[in-house]
């Protein structure tokens, strides 16, 4: 379905990302992976999903903390496949803590991050989409874009600031055969969610079972974790043609908590 289509994912060398990349290199798209982490084991992860799916699959360890990183990860991905036709905006981090003792640089790096890189990136690769004239942009935003939690001050600020970026963005290029839309998992068991089960435990004195129960699932009507399998899938619908109309959506998988 995405044969000769190039798919920039960023955050994509752990978690959603990957699963995401995966997903879209399944369907034929090209590949540039996007993230931090130990260099051997990302090359076995490109050189793996390159074999299992004959796509191109290439990877750039840009810190997208940095606006003029960002657009270099476009620019090479340009270089690479010619074209960026899709583009997941996904890397993301958290931080937790009670916000009169939020680090002044948590606020600011997960607004780097989780905010202001999609921005640079939007900016940077809509010219080429707009070239094409086609593209899909995609934001993993969460729950959190569309309700709070307490202790994730800068976490919560960022996602609803992308969802707001997410329906700018679909007004914007509507008529240019370019969708943007935001997924909003709720609880995926991923490495992101592992590492706040320290700093919640710390914030509400917890144990780890009592964080994962009574916080974590607690806002989960399912009482199951999203699975990262199902977060790719709907990557995947979100660049079809069948999904041409959907644009401005902030598409929820977080098995009922925003319906509550
Ligand atoms: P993860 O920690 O498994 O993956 C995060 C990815 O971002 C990794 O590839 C990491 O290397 C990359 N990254 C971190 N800092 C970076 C930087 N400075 N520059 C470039 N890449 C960087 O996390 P995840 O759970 O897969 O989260 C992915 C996205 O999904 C995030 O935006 C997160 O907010 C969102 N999300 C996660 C959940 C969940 O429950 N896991 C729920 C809703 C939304």
């Amino acid at each position: 379905m995405l044969k000769n289509k190039a798919a920039v994912v960023t955050g994509s060398t752990s978690g959603i990302g990957l699963g995401i990349a995966r997903a879209l290199a399944r369907e034929g798209a090209d590949i540039m992976l996007n993230g931090l982490g130990d260099a051997d084991e990302i090359e076995r992860i490109r050189a793996g999903i390159a074999a299992e799916f004959g796509v191109k699959v290439t990877f750039s360890p840009a810190n997208l903390m940095e606006p003029a990183a960002v657009k270099a990860l476009i620019a090479d991905a340009e270089v690479a496949f010619g074209a960026v036709d899709i583009l997941v905006n996904n890397a993301g981090i958290q931080h937790v803590a009670p916000i009169d003792e939020f680090p002044d640089d948590k606020w600011e790096a997960i607004i780097r991050l989780n905010l202001m890189a999609a921005f640079h990136a939007i900016k940077a690769a809509l010219p080429g989409m707009k070239r094409k004239g086609w593209g899909r942009i995609i934001n993993t935003a969460s729950a959190h874009s569309l309700v709070a939690s307490p202790y994730k001050s800068a976490y919560v600020a960022a996602k609803h600031g992308i969802a707001g970026l997410t329906k700018t963005v679909a007004l914007e290029v509507a008529q240019q055969k370019i969708t943007c839309n935001a997924i909003s998992p709720g609880y995926v068991w991923t490495p992101l969610v592992e590492k706040q089960i320290p700093d919640t435990m710390k914030a509400r004195n917890m144990t780890a079972e009592e964080v994962k129960r009574e916080v974590l699932l607690a806002a989960q009507p399912t009482k199951e974790f999203v699975t990262i399998e199902e977060v790719a899938a709907m990557a995947v619908f979100l660049c079809s043609n069948a999904a041409a109309s959907i644009t401005g959506a902030n598409m929820s998988m977080d098995g009922g908590w925003t319906a509550a």
